[in-house]
């Protein structure tokens, strides 16, 4: 179960009974999204509650399932994500933002590779000397 804890302390998660959610606060549970039978055969995950698309049909209600938990996560962590990451340039200091796509253990840019926009300098880094920003407060990455 994964609860995504945003500054506010707010937190929001897929609805589970792994842990006792009224043990850390007031709870409100709302529906996220429909898994329904489809009119052609197969099922469909429906997420029109949170805005989201018709995933499907599936031909197995288990994968419409997955489907949905598996968006509803991505959904709820970019709806508290304001994370930006950054690297400091060898050059002339700034700040360099580095895309989410090269960051983590599901990143799929590789090379460390980036470029200044303020003295055009391209370098490399290393992952110990990425940065990040949540809300304004500067923090150190550790990899993990
Ligand atoms: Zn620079």
């Amino acid at each position: 179960m994964e609860l995504v804890v945003q500054t506010d302390g707010t937190i929001s998660c897929l609805y589970d009974e792994a842990l006792d959610l009224t043990a850390l606060g007031n709870c409100e549970v709302q529906r996220a999204s429909f898994v329904e039978p489809h009119v052609h055969g197969g099922w469909t995950a429906d997420l029109w509650p949170v805005s989201g698309p018709v995933l499907g049909p599936f031909a197995l209600r288990s994968e419409a399932l997955a489907a949905e938990r598996k968006w509803l996560d991505h959904y709820l962590l970019s709806q508290a994500r304001s994370v930006m990451f950054f690297v400091v340039c060898p050059g002339c200091g700034s700040a360099v933002e580095i895309p989410e796509t090269a960051v983590g253990p599901e990143r799929t840019d590789l090379w460390n590779v980036c470029r200044c926009d303020v003295c055009n300098l391209s370098f490399d880094y290393d992952d110990q000397e990425l940065q990040f920003e949540i809300d304004d407060r500067r923090l150190t990455w550790i990899p993990m």
